[in-house]
């Protein structure tokens, strides 16, 4: 009977697509680009658990880079690094996608191992403005892979 569910999880992922499963921009924790790594700001970072960071530029749905936490391990908080600092010495890439990306198709990106955190954004055509792009959350491997248990969970 878990196997079925697992099953009909792993099925799912054809139909289900990154936004209905994204940890939606509201509820991410970021930092701002010109923060400073004080003893502070570190541990802020160390209690949200979080081991990738999304780091945006004026406001929260301009990312402009991820900041992984072990770039942080040869940090000395006393030193006052700009984050800016680390970012730019590591340059990690931003991986984007759509919003309407299969489930399916996000789990094959993740698994070429580029990354596995992407940005969820999408084209938002509405009101008088040209489209732009907006950014609605992000989506990590352990998304997807809930995606597929939870099926289980909830059945039993
Ligand atoms: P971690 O390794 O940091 O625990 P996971 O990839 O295991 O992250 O993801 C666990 C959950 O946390 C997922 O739902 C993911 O969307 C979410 N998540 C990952 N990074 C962040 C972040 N910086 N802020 C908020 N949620 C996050």
């Amino acid at each position: 009977k878990e196997e079925l569910n697992i099953i009909q999880g792993a099925l799912e992922l054809r139909t289900k697509t990154v936004e209905d499963v994204l940890t939606p921009l509201t509820d991410c924790f970021m930092l701002a680009s010109d923060e400073v790594l004080d003893f502070n700001t570190m541990s802020d970072i160390m209690q949200s658990g979080y081991t990738r960071i999304p780091v945006y530029e004026n406001e929260r749905s301009n990312i402009v880079d991820i900041l992984f936490v072990k770039d942080l391990a040869f940090v000395d908080p006393d030193d006052c690094t700009p984050l800016k600092t680390i970012t730019q010495f590591y340059r990690h890439p931003l991986h984007c996608v759509f919003n309407d990306t299969k489930l399916d198709a996000m789990l094959e990106e993740f698994k070429k191992g580029k990354s596995h955190l992407a940005i969820v954004q999408r084209v938002n055509n509405e009101g008088e403005g040209d489209p732009f792009y907006e950014v609605l959350g992000i989506i990590t491997l352990e998304d997807v892979i809930e995606e597929i248990i939870k099926s289980e969970i909830l059945d039993e």
